[in-house]
């Protein structure tokens, strides 16, 4: 633990004030000082220094019914600086470039299929070209990606079934090609940062962020802070057991919740009681027919034991579901909400909300923006130096 000195605090106190602005939380200097608890001479002058560097400007609120003058609002100015985003998964590839209120500018999604390290790289710089084409105040990019990563040197380590692509040094390729600040991530811990940075999950203080895709993986906040991002911890989730003598796992382990209630595992079920292949999407869809709606029910019961075991750990407000389960029916969230109130050991104590993540689909690109804006809004990333390059 280092202490702050005064350039820190100043970073910190910036930062917090564009992440109010940036994401809606306080407009005027009046509730930028009480949501941030700074006094009101701090609040104006860094609100001073936000007007002086185009990143915000002032607007008159709408007539409130009381008399006197309407208080100046704020909001990030249009032509602010800009943050591009960039998201890697097993079968595609994708970049956004966004605001700093996580606004979309331009966005891409490429499929990948098979490639070797060589053609991987060479998709993903295409990407952040186009992003960035064009743009001249742009302050860094974020990376989102399957694990196992090396969070700190920003190193894509050896992925299962990834083509055989291994030790890639993403931030460094990245950083000498654009000369930005990169900062990587896990795919759940940034979609569970889009959540608490701009989603529902601002509400909370502790959430479990759950993708499920063709593996199981969470990012998980406790008191407002993302539990061991730098070590991926709560990525793994699917591979929690849920029985010793259960289905053997690719891990080398029995039982793991993932090969009980993946997509793809729901998908060939399906599929099997239909007698054709059936995607994700359509799976939800028929969830009315009763042999699709009994894969279903075993699949979330499994999936429940395992989220009632992390509940008891860290005790959440809140579980979100994400990345393919938004496709899910209101009926399954709401049986996931009562069998984890149901099993939790606190039972009858502050019921537990299961909520679709907010962004939907969009949210693992989100996720992959705001690991540039997080770094911005705890002050890590010096606006300033970023503005005058
Ligand atoms: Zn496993």
């Amino acid at each position: 633990m280092k202490g702050y000195n005064n350039d820190d605090l100043r970073r910190k106190n910036r930062g917090l004030l564009l992440r109010l602005i940036a994401t809606a939380e306080a407009s005027t200097r009046i509730s930028l000082a009480k949501k941030s608890g700074l006094t009101k001479m701090s609040v104006t002058n860094i609100v001073d220094e936000f007007l002086k560097q185009g990143l915000v400007e002032e607007g008159e609120m709408e007539y409130q019914g009381q008399k006197g003058r309407n208080p100046v609002t704020l909001k990030l100015s249009g032509g602010g600086p800009r943050i591009v985003g960039l998201l890697i998964n097993r079968e595609s590839c994708g970049a956004v470039l966004c605001d700093l209120k996580l606004g979309v500018c331009k966005k891409e999604i490429r499929p990948l299929h098979a490639v070797a390290e060589e053609e991987f790289l060479s998709c993903l710089y295409e990407l952040v070209d186009r992003m960035l084409a064009g743009e001249t105040k742009v302050l860094g990019i974020g990376a989102a990606s399957i694990g196992p990563l090396d969070v700190e040197r920003g190193i894509l380590l050896n992925p299962p079934r990834f083509y055989g692509i291994r030790n890639v040094s993403l931030r460094e390729l990245f950083q000498e090609r654009y000369g930005l600040p990169v900062f990587l991530d896990h795919q759940y811990n940034s979609a569970a940062r889009a959540e608490h940075l701009f989603g529902i999950g601002r509400e909370y203080h502790s959430f479990l962020f759950v993708g499920i895709t063709n593996g199981i993986g969470a990012g998980i906040y406790v008191d407002g802070r993302l539990l061991g991002s730098a070590n991926g911890l709560g990525s793994e989730l699917g591979h929690m057991s849920i029985d010793y003598r259960g289905n053997p796992c690719e891990c080398g382990n029995l039982g793991c919740v993932e090969t009980y209630a993946s997509v793809n595992v729901i998908c060939e079920q399906v599929g099997r009681a239909l007698g054709r292949p059936v995607d994700f999407p359509e799976c939800c869809r028929r969830y009315r027919e009763p042999e699709v709606d009994a894969v279903f029910k075993d699949a979330l019961e499994k999936l429940a034991v395992c989220l009632v075991n992390v509940v008891n750990l860290v005790n959440p407000e809140v579980v979100f579901l994400g990345h393919e389960s938004v496709h899910l029916p209101d009926c399954y969230l709401e049986r996931m909400e009562k069998r984890i109130n149901e099993g939790k050991l606190s039972d009858g104590y502050r019921r537990i909300r299961v909520l679709r993540a907010t962004f939907g689909e969009e949210q693992q690109l989100a996720g992959a923006a705001c690991n540039v804006l997080d770094q911005i809004f705890e002050g890590k990333l010096g606006l300033e130096e970023a503005l005058d390059a």
